[in-house]
Protein backbone atom coordinates (compact mmCIF):
# COMPACT_ATOMS: atom_id res chain seq x y z
CA UNK A 1 0.00 0.00 0.00
CA UNK A 2 0.60 3.61 -0.69
CA UNK A 3 -0.62 6.34 0.81
CA UNK A 4 -0.62 10.07 1.00
CA UNK A 5 -1.84 11.44 4.14
CA UNK A 6 -2.69 15.56 4.57
CA UNK A 7 -2.81 17.23 7.27
CA UNK A 8 -4.83 20.71 7.89
CA UNK A 9 -3.83 23.59 9.81
CA UNK A 10 -5.94 22.90 13.21
CA UNK A 11 -4.18 19.98 13.24
CA UNK A 12 -1.17 21.40 13.52
CA UNK A 13 -1.87 24.85 15.81
CA UNK A 14 0.36 23.70 18.43
CA UNK A 15 2.93 21.26 19.97
CA UNK A 16 0.65 18.94 21.17
CA UNK A 17 -1.23 18.54 17.80
CA UNK A 18 2.55 17.93 16.04
CA UNK A 19 2.93 14.91 18.53
CA UNK A 20 -0.60 13.46 17.38
CA UNK A 21 0.65 13.84 13.71
CA UNK A 22 3.80 12.31 14.42
CA UNK A 23 1.57 9.16 16.23
CA UNK A 24 -0.02 9.00 13.12
CA UNK A 25 2.73 9.21 10.55
CA UNK A 26 4.54 6.49 12.42
CA UNK A 27 2.13 4.17 13.11
CA UNK A 28 1.79 3.09 9.49
CA UNK A 29 4.63 2.89 7.30
CA UNK A 30 2.46 2.99 4.16
CA UNK A 31 2.15 6.49 4.42
CA UNK A 32 5.39 7.65 2.63
CA UNK A 33 3.97 11.34 1.75
CA UNK A 34 2.63 14.15 3.96
CA UNK A 35 1.28 17.29 2.70
CA UNK A 36 0.64 19.95 5.29
CA UNK A 37 -0.92 23.05 5.78
CA UNK A 38 -0.09 26.30 7.33
CA UNK A 39 -0.12 26.65 11.06
CA UNK A 40 -4.20 27.27 11.92
CA UNK A 41 -6.07 28.65 14.95
CA UNK A 42 -5.17 27.18 18.51
CA UNK A 43 -8.46 28.13 19.63
CA UNK A 44 -11.21 30.11 17.98
CA UNK A 45 -9.57 33.11 19.35
CA UNK A 46 -6.43 32.62 17.74
CA UNK A 47 -5.12 33.38 14.20
CA UNK A 48 -4.70 31.41 11.13
CA UNK A 49 -1.13 32.18 9.67
CA UNK A 50 -2.06 32.25 6.17
CA UNK A 51 -4.60 35.40 7.50
CA UNK A 52 -1.62 36.44 9.01
CA UNK A 53 1.09 36.44 6.36
CA UNK A 54 -1.91 38.18 4.27
CA UNK A 55 -2.71 40.29 6.60
CA UNK A 56 1.20 41.56 7.05
CA UNK A 57 1.54 42.04 2.78
CA UNK A 58 -1.50 44.35 3.34
CA UNK A 59 0.45 46.02 6.16
CA UNK A 60 3.33 46.49 4.02
CA UNK A 61 1.49 47.92 0.74
CA UNK A 62 0.35 50.42 2.65
CA UNK A 63 3.57 50.84 4.50
CA UNK A 64 2.21 50.27 7.80
CA UNK A 65 4.32 48.78 10.04
CA UNK A 66 3.98 45.24 10.78
CA UNK A 67 6.53 43.95 12.92
CA UNK A 68 4.60 42.53 15.73
CA UNK A 69 2.25 40.61 13.26
CA UNK A 70 5.07 39.26 11.78
CA UNK A 71 6.67 38.27 15.51
CA UNK A 72 3.09 36.59 15.83
CA UNK A 73 3.66 34.57 13.21
CA UNK A 74 7.87 34.01 13.69
CA UNK A 75 6.75 32.41 17.33
CA UNK A 76 4.04 30.03 16.18
CA UNK A 77 6.88 28.14 14.47
CA UNK A 78 9.49 29.06 16.46
CA UNK A 79 7.26 27.84 20.16
CA UNK A 80 6.83 23.91 17.99
CA UNK A 81 10.16 24.09 17.06
CA UNK A 82 11.50 24.70 20.81
CA UNK A 83 8.50 22.34 22.37
CA UNK A 84 9.38 19.36 19.79
CA UNK A 85 13.38 20.00 19.91
CA UNK A 86 13.66 20.26 16.61
CA UNK A 87 16.89 21.25 15.05
CA UNK A 88 16.15 22.71 11.26
CA UNK A 89 17.02 26.10 10.95
CA UNK A 90 14.40 28.28 10.02
CA UNK A 91 15.03 31.62 11.68
CA UNK A 92 17.15 32.38 8.95
CA UNK A 93 14.37 32.00 6.27
CA UNK A 94 12.03 34.31 8.76
CA UNK A 95 15.41 36.81 8.70
CA UNK A 96 15.29 36.75 5.33
CA UNK A 97 12.04 36.71 3.97
CA UNK A 98 11.60 39.87 6.71
CA UNK A 99 14.81 41.69 4.61
CA UNK A 100 13.04 40.48 1.20
CA UNK A 101 9.49 42.07 2.28
CA UNK A 102 11.81 45.08 3.50
CA UNK A 103 13.08 45.58 0.06
CA UNK A 104 10.00 44.32 -1.93
CA UNK A 105 11.94 41.87 -3.24
CA UNK A 106 8.89 39.31 -2.45
CA UNK A 107 5.36 38.59 -3.98
CA UNK A 108 2.22 38.37 -1.80
CA UNK A 109 2.11 34.91 -2.57
CA UNK A 110 5.51 34.09 -1.66
CA UNK A 111 4.95 35.68 1.82
CA UNK A 112 1.65 33.97 1.65
CA UNK A 113 3.15 30.16 1.13
CA UNK A 114 5.97 30.71 3.46
CA UNK A 115 3.21 29.37 6.36
CA UNK A 116 2.74 25.92 4.55
CA UNK A 117 6.86 25.94 3.92
CA UNK A 118 7.76 26.37 7.40
CA UNK A 119 5.05 23.67 8.44
CA UNK A 120 6.74 21.15 5.76
CA UNK A 121 10.47 21.93 6.83
CA UNK A 122 9.58 21.12 10.42
CA UNK A 123 7.59 18.44 10.04
CA UNK A 124 10.57 16.78 7.75
CA UNK A 125 13.07 17.09 10.65
CA UNK A 126 10.62 15.92 13.10
CA UNK A 127 9.54 12.80 10.98
CA UNK A 128 12.81 12.23 9.65
CA UNK A 129 11.59 12.73 6.31
CA UNK A 130 13.08 14.51 3.68
CA UNK A 131 11.89 17.78 2.43
CA UNK A 132 10.47 18.49 -0.89
CA UNK A 133 9.59 22.08 -1.98
CA UNK A 134 6.09 22.09 -3.88
CA UNK A 135 7.63 24.33 -5.93
CA UNK A 136 9.91 21.46 -7.61
CA UNK A 137 6.31 19.83 -8.35
CA UNK A 138 2.95 21.50 -8.91
CA UNK A 139 3.86 23.48 -12.22
CA UNK A 140 1.27 26.17 -12.56
CA UNK A 141 1.07 28.13 -16.00
CA UNK A 142 0.73 31.99 -16.07
CA UNK A 143 -3.39 31.51 -15.75
CA UNK A 144 -2.91 29.76 -12.68
CA UNK A 145 -3.78 26.26 -13.70
CA UNK A 146 -1.61 23.44 -12.73
CA UNK A 147 -0.17 22.40 -16.28
CA UNK A 148 -0.95 18.47 -14.85
CA UNK A 149 1.25 16.49 -17.51
CA UNK A 150 4.31 18.36 -16.63
CA UNK A 151 3.78 18.13 -12.75
CA UNK A 152 2.78 14.60 -12.57
CA UNK A 153 6.28 13.85 -13.84
CA UNK A 154 7.96 15.81 -11.14
CA UNK A 155 6.21 13.82 -8.74
CA UNK A 156 6.83 11.03 -10.04
CA UNK A 157 10.30 11.66 -10.36
CA UNK A 158 10.25 12.56 -6.64
CA UNK A 159 8.87 9.74 -6.07
CA UNK A 160 11.73 7.71 -7.10
CA UNK A 161 14.19 9.44 -5.40
CA UNK A 162 12.58 10.02 -2.05
CA UNK A 163 11.08 6.93 0.15
CA UNK A 164 9.66 8.92 2.70
CA UNK A 165 8.67 12.66 2.19
CA UNK A 166 7.25 15.79 3.04
CA UNK A 167 5.46 18.80 0.73
CA UNK A 168 4.26 22.12 1.66
CA UNK A 169 0.44 22.00 0.14
CA UNK A 170 -0.73 25.14 -1.52
CA UNK A 171 1.76 26.58 -3.88
CA UNK A 172 3.57 25.58 -6.32
CA UNK A 173 5.17 27.48 -9.28
CA UNK A 174 4.58 29.67 -12.08
CA UNK A 175 6.94 28.64 -15.25
CA UNK A 176 9.14 31.74 -14.43
CA UNK A 177 9.36 29.49 -10.72
CA UNK A 178 7.91 32.39 -9.39
CA UNK A 179 5.46 31.30 -6.15
CA UNK A 180 1.40 30.70 -7.29
CA UNK A 181 -1.22 29.82 -4.78
CA UNK A 182 -4.24 27.51 -5.11
CA UNK A 183 -7.22 29.07 -3.92
CA UNK A 184 -7.94 29.26 -0.14
CA UNK A 185 -8.07 25.70 0.96
CA UNK A 186 -6.00 24.30 -1.39
CA UNK A 187 -3.40 22.23 0.12
CA UNK A 188 -6.70 19.37 -0.25
CA UNK A 189 -5.76 19.90 -3.91
CA UNK A 190 -1.87 19.69 -3.66
CA UNK A 191 -2.76 16.34 -1.85
CA UNK A 192 -4.71 14.96 -4.57
CA UNK A 193 -2.18 16.07 -6.84
CA UNK A 194 0.51 14.03 -5.27
CA UNK A 195 -1.42 10.87 -4.21
CA UNK A 196 -2.23 10.84 -8.60
CA UNK A 197 1.61 11.64 -9.51
CA UNK A 198 2.45 8.73 -6.73
CA UNK A 199 -0.06 6.36 -8.00
CA UNK A 200 -1.41 6.04 -4.42
CA UNK A 201 -3.67 3.59 -3.01
CA UNK A 202 -5.61 5.88 -0.67
CA UNK A 203 -5.38 9.37 -0.04
CA UNK A 204 -6.02 10.40 3.65
CA UNK A 205 -7.15 13.60 4.42
CA UNK A 206 -6.38 14.40 8.37
CA UNK A 207 -8.70 17.44 9.76
CA UNK A 208 -10.62 18.42 12.56
CA UNK A 209 -13.89 16.36 12.11
CA UNK A 210 -14.09 12.86 10.96
CA UNK A 211 -15.63 12.93 7.72
CA UNK A 212 -18.99 14.88 6.54
CA UNK A 213 -21.99 14.93 8.06
CA UNK A 214 -25.38 15.02 6.44
CA UNK A 215 -25.92 18.61 7.50
CA UNK A 216 -23.64 21.09 9.45
CA UNK A 217 -22.85 20.38 12.84
CA UNK A 218 -23.26 24.11 13.99
CA UNK A 219 -26.91 24.12 12.41
CA UNK A 220 -28.19 20.78 13.44
CA UNK A 221 -27.19 18.91 16.82
CA UNK A 222 -25.48 15.90 15.96
CA UNK A 223 -26.16 15.37 12.18
CA UNK A 224 -25.91 11.72 10.64
CA UNK A 225 -22.22 11.05 10.28
CA UNK A 226 -22.08 10.12 6.02
CA UNK A 227 -19.55 6.94 5.64
CA UNK A 228 -19.31 7.38 1.73
CA UNK A 229 -19.85 10.12 -0.91
CA UNK A 230 -18.97 10.48 -4.33
CA UNK A 231 -16.73 12.43 -6.06
CA UNK A 232 -19.86 14.07 -7.70
CA UNK A 233 -21.59 14.50 -4.47
CA UNK A 234 -18.68 16.04 -2.76
CA UNK A 235 -18.34 18.35 -5.39
CA UNK A 236 -21.86 19.66 -5.03
CA UNK A 237 -21.53 19.89 -0.95
CA UNK A 238 -18.62 21.53 -1.22
CA UNK A 239 -19.60 24.03 -3.67
CA UNK A 240 -22.46 24.75 -1.35
CA UNK A 241 -20.59 25.35 1.81
CA UNK A 242 -19.73 22.28 3.16
CA UNK A 243 -16.24 22.87 4.07
CA UNK A 244 -14.61 19.32 5.00
CA UNK A 245 -12.68 19.32 1.77
CA UNK A 246 -11.63 21.86 -1.18
CA UNK A 247 -14.36 21.50 -3.96
CA UNK A 248 -11.42 20.96 -6.31
CA UNK A 249 -9.89 18.17 -4.59
CA UNK A 250 -11.56 15.12 -6.69
CA UNK A 251 -10.54 16.93 -9.85
CA UNK A 252 -6.77 15.51 -10.24
CA UNK A 253 -8.27 12.06 -8.96
CA UNK A 254 -11.15 11.48 -11.72
CA UNK A 255 -9.33 9.62 -13.54
CA UNK A 256 -7.33 7.49 -11.35
CA UNK A 257 -10.44 6.67 -9.05
CA UNK A 258 -8.19 6.35 -5.80
CA UNK A 259 -10.36 7.16 -2.65
CA UNK A 260 -10.20 9.76 0.19
CA UNK A 261 -10.69 8.91 3.17
CA UNK A 262 -11.35 11.59 5.57
CA UNK A 263 -10.31 11.55 9.00
CA UNK A 264 -9.80 13.21 12.27
CA UNK A 265 -6.31 13.87 13.94
CA UNK A 266 -7.72 14.18 17.39
CA UNK A 267 -9.83 10.57 16.66
CA UNK A 268 -8.16 8.55 14.35
CA UNK A 269 -9.60 5.36 15.45
CA UNK A 270 -13.04 7.09 14.54
CA UNK A 271 -14.95 5.91 11.18
CA UNK A 272 -14.08 8.49 8.81
CA UNK A 273 -15.66 9.45 5.15
CA UNK A 274 -14.83 7.41 2.33
CA UNK A 275 -14.66 9.52 -0.70
CA UNK A 276 -14.97 7.58 -4.17
CA UNK A 277 -15.69 7.73 -7.73
CA UNK A 278 -18.80 4.78 -7.37
CA UNK A 279 -20.33 4.71 -4.22
CA UNK A 280 -21.99 1.23 -3.38
CA UNK A 281 -24.95 -0.19 -0.80
CA UNK A 282 -26.03 3.27 0.09
CA UNK A 283 -30.11 3.14 1.25
CA UNK A 284 -30.86 6.58 2.24
CA UNK A 285 -32.20 8.30 -0.50
CA UNK A 286 -30.37 12.38 0.56
CA UNK A 287 -26.57 11.66 1.43
CA UNK A 288 -26.37 15.71 2.19
CA UNK A 289 -28.27 18.69 2.85
CA UNK A 290 -25.76 21.87 2.81
CA UNK A 291 -25.89 25.56 1.68
CA UNK A 292 -24.71 28.82 2.12
CA UNK A 293 -25.71 32.51 2.80
CA UNK A 294 -24.98 35.93 0.37
CA UNK A 295 -25.95 35.27 -2.81
CA UNK A 296 -27.26 38.10 -5.28
CA UNK A 297 -29.67 37.67 -8.34
CA UNK A 298 -30.65 40.52 -10.91
CA UNK A 299 -33.33 39.51 -12.86
CA UNK A 300 -32.97 41.04 -16.74
CA UNK A 301 -36.39 41.79 -18.20
CA UNK A 302 -35.35 41.56 -22.39
CA UNK A 303 -37.04 43.19 -24.69
CA UNK A 304 -39.71 40.60 -26.72
CA UNK A 305 -37.76 41.43 -30.06
CA UNK A 306 -34.42 40.41 -29.04
CA UNK A 307 -32.99 36.69 -28.92
CA UNK A 308 -32.72 35.22 -25.77
CA UNK A 309 -29.21 33.36 -26.25
CA UNK A 310 -27.92 36.78 -27.90
CA UNK A 311 -28.64 39.02 -24.60
CA UNK A 312 -28.11 35.98 -22.65
CA UNK A 313 -24.46 35.82 -24.00
CA UNK A 314 -23.98 39.69 -24.28
CA UNK A 315 -24.87 39.58 -20.09
CA UNK A 316 -22.29 36.56 -19.22
CA UNK A 317 -19.53 37.95 -21.07
CA UNK A 318 -19.83 41.39 -18.69
CA UNK A 319 -19.02 38.82 -15.65
CA UNK A 320 -16.89 37.24 -17.30
CA UNK A 321 -14.99 40.46 -18.04
CA UNK A 322 -15.03 41.29 -14.51
CA UNK A 323 -14.58 38.01 -13.71
CA UNK A 324 -17.38 37.11 -11.39
CA UNK A 325 -18.12 33.58 -11.27
CA UNK A 326 -22.07 32.99 -11.86
CA UNK A 327 -23.46 30.72 -9.80
CA UNK A 328 -27.22 30.16 -11.62
CA UNK A 329 -29.14 30.78 -14.18
CA UNK A 330 -33.03 30.88 -13.94
CA UNK A 331 -34.77 31.51 -17.30
CA UNK A 332 -37.72 32.12 -18.31
CA UNK A 333 -39.28 33.61 -21.83
CA UNK A 334 -38.69 36.76 -21.88
CA UNK A 335 -36.35 37.51 -17.98
CA UNK A 336 -33.29 35.19 -16.77
CA UNK A 337 -31.84 36.17 -13.48
CA UNK A 338 -28.00 35.85 -12.86
CA UNK A 339 -27.26 34.56 -9.16
CA UNK A 340 -23.42 35.28 -8.12
CA UNK A 341 -21.86 35.41 -4.29
CA UNK A 342 -22.19 39.03 -2.97
CA UNK A 343 -18.98 38.21 -2.02
CA UNK A 344 -17.83 37.91 -5.73
CA UNK A 345 -19.31 41.01 -6.75
CA UNK A 346 -19.31 43.80 -3.91
CA UNK A 347 -16.10 45.87 -5.65
CA UNK A 348 -17.17 45.72 -8.58
CA UNK A 349 -21.07 46.24 -8.79
CA UNK A 350 -21.31 49.48 -9.72
CA UNK A 351 -18.98 48.83 -12.76
CA UNK A 352 -20.79 45.98 -13.82
CA UNK A 353 -24.50 47.46 -13.37
CA UNK A 354 -23.64 50.32 -15.55
CA UNK A 355 -22.25 48.26 -18.34
CA UNK A 356 -25.23 45.95 -18.24
CA UNK A 357 -27.41 48.95 -18.66
CA UNK A 358 -25.95 50.23 -21.89
CA UNK A 359 -27.19 46.96 -23.46
CA UNK A 360 -30.22 48.26 -25.45
CA UNK A 361 -31.78 45.27 -25.13
CA UNK A 362 -32.27 45.09 -21.28
CA UNK A 363 -35.96 46.66 -20.43
CA UNK A 364 -34.74 46.63 -16.87
CA UNK A 365 -32.69 44.90 -14.03
CA UNK A 366 -34.14 44.07 -10.86
CA UNK A 367 -32.00 42.63 -7.67
CA UNK A 368 -32.61 40.76 -4.99
CA UNK A 369 -29.73 40.68 -2.45
CA UNK A 370 -31.57 38.49 0.14
CA UNK A 371 -31.14 34.91 -1.34
CA UNK A 372 -29.63 31.72 0.45
CA UNK A 373 -29.39 28.44 -1.38
CA UNK A 374 -29.93 25.36 -0.08
CA UNK A 375 -28.96 22.01 -2.21
CA UNK A 376 -30.30 18.62 -1.22
CA UNK A 377 -27.33 15.94 -2.78
CA UNK A 378 -28.34 12.21 -3.31
CA UNK A 379 -27.09 9.97 -5.93
CA UNK A 380 -30.05 7.53 -4.37
CA UNK A 381 -32.59 10.57 -5.69
CA UNK A 382 -32.97 9.61 -9.23
CA UNK A 383 -34.11 6.15 -7.91
CA UNK A 384 -37.07 7.52 -6.62
CA UNK A 385 -39.68 8.99 -8.70
CA UNK A 386 -41.50 11.62 -6.85
CA UNK A 387 -38.15 12.89 -5.04
CA UNK A 388 -38.07 16.23 -5.82
CA UNK A 389 -41.56 16.88 -5.11
CA UNK A 390 -41.14 15.66 -1.42
CA UNK A 391 -38.67 17.74 -0.90
CA UNK A 392 -40.57 20.59 -1.82
CA UNK A 393 -43.25 19.74 0.13
CA UNK A 394 -40.88 20.22 3.12
CA UNK A 395 -40.57 24.00 2.54
CA UNK A 396 -44.57 24.40 1.49
CA UNK A 397 -45.11 23.00 4.95
CA UNK A 398 -42.98 25.15 6.67
CA UNK A 399 -44.12 28.21 4.58
CA UNK A 400 -40.83 29.12 3.81
CA UNK A 401 -41.31 30.69 0.08
CA UNK A 402 -38.57 29.33 -2.46
CA UNK A 403 -37.37 32.00 -4.84
CA UNK A 404 -35.68 29.70 -7.48
CA UNK A 405 -35.37 26.05 -8.32
CA UNK A 406 -32.73 23.75 -10.26
CA UNK A 407 -32.63 20.01 -10.69
CA UNK A 408 -29.40 19.07 -12.75
CA UNK A 409 -30.75 16.70 -15.17
CA UNK A 410 -28.18 14.33 -13.57
CA UNK A 411 -30.69 14.15 -10.62
CA UNK A 412 -28.48 13.93 -7.96
CA UNK A 413 -29.08 17.57 -6.76
CA UNK A 414 -31.84 19.99 -6.14
CA UNK A 415 -31.28 23.32 -5.25
CA UNK A 416 -33.10 25.93 -3.86
CA UNK A 417 -33.12 29.90 -3.31
CA UNK A 418 -34.79 31.19 -0.15
CA UNK A 419 -34.63 34.41 1.97
CA UNK A 420 -31.73 34.50 4.26
CA UNK A 421 -34.29 34.32 6.91
CA UNK A 422 -35.34 30.80 6.20
CA UNK A 423 -32.02 29.28 5.93
CA UNK A 424 -31.69 27.45 8.98
CA UNK A 425 -34.98 26.49 9.71
CA UNK A 426 -35.27 25.08 5.83
CA UNK A 427 -32.16 23.09 6.61
CA UNK A 428 -33.21 21.98 10.05
CA UNK A 429 -36.75 20.82 8.57
CA UNK A 430 -35.18 19.13 5.69
CA UNK A 431 -33.06 17.22 7.55
CA UNK A 432 -35.82 16.18 9.65
CA UNK A 433 -37.60 14.62 7.50
CA UNK A 434 -34.51 12.91 5.41
CA UNK A 435 -32.20 12.04 7.47
CA UNK A 436 -33.42 8.14 8.30
CA UNK A 437 -35.46 7.87 4.77
CA UNK A 438 -34.58 5.09 2.65
CA UNK A 439 -34.58 4.91 -0.98
CA UNK A 440 -37.00 1.74 -0.45
CA UNK A 441 -39.31 1.19 2.20
CA UNK A 442 -38.01 -2.15 2.92
CA UNK A 443 -34.51 -1.27 2.14
N1 LIG B 1 -3.27 27.63 4.55
C1 LIG B 1 -4.10 27.84 3.41
C2 LIG B 1 -5.43 28.40 3.83
O1 LIG B 1 -5.62 28.71 5.00
C3 LIG B 1 -4.25 26.61 2.58
C4 LIG B 1 -4.75 25.37 3.27
O2 LIG B 1 -4.73 25.30 4.48
O3 LIG B 1 -5.20 24.46 2.59
O4 LIG B 1 -6.26 28.62 3.01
Amino acid sequence: MYKVAKFGGSSLANAEQWKKVKAIIDSDEDRHIVVVSAVGKSNPKDHKVTDLLYLIYQHHKYHIEADDLFKEVEEKYLSIKRELGLKVDIESDFAEIKERLEKNQISEEELVSRGEYFSAKMMADYLGFDFVDAKELINFDYEGQVVEEETIDCIERAVSVHDYFVVPGFYGSYPNYKICLFSRGGSDVTGSYMAKGAKADLYENFTDVPGFYMADPRILKSPRHISQISYDELRELSDMGACVLHEETVLPLLEEDIPILVLSTDHPELEGTWVKKQVTGRKHLVTGISGKKGFLALTFQKKRSVGKLDILLEVLSVFNQYHVPVEHLPTSIDTFSVVVEKSNIEEKYYDIIADLKKNPGILSINEDEDLALIAVVGSNLVHRIGASGEILSVFGKEGINIKFLDQGLEEYQILAGVSEKDFETSIQALYTRFAHEKITAEA
